[in-house]
């Protein structure tokens, strides 16, 4: 057994990050279609539109579950990432450690300490160090 290399994490991690993009989406087309499915159900077979309705219902606990742990396995996967000096978004580097979140100096994107990878619009809303130099200034 071969030991598991920085490249098979980085596969792993980008896998998991298109998974944690896909998965609400695929979440939302499938109580979509268990919805259209019990609808159906209901001028045909009464009984299996309110098994539908119950199976959703419990079912949603489940998959709240595994989203968390899927989102929770890409955080812990991107602060390795970044404690090894790579980018988990571009896979290159160097990260410079800021006092509030860790940034990629090859493609500038920026993650929180708990991993998660904070977006071009949330970036905007957030005072650069420089932005909070210029106001203290004034
Ligand atoms: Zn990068």
């Amino acid at each position: 057994m071969r030991a598991c290399s920085i490249y098979d994490s980085d596969m792993i991690l980008r896998i998991l990050k298109s998974v944690n993009r896909a998965f609400p989406f695929l979440v939302l087309f499938g109580y979509i279609g268990a919805f259209l499915l019990a609808f159906i159900c209901i001028f045909s077979f009464p009984l299996g539109a309110l098994v539908l309705v119950i199976g959703s219902v419990l079912s949603l606990a489940f998959v709240v579950f595994l989203g968390e742990t899927l989102s929770g396995i890409e955080g812990i996967l991107t602060r390795r990432a970044l404690k090894k000096n790579r980018c988990p978004a571009c896979r290159m580097g160097p990260i410079q450690k800021n006092t509030d979140f860790h940034q990629c100096l090859a493609c500038g994107a920026r993650f929180q300490f708990d991993g998660a990878q904070i977006l071009q619009d949330e970036q905007e809303l957030q005072p650069t160090p420089l932005g909070t130099k210029l106001i203290s200034a004034d």
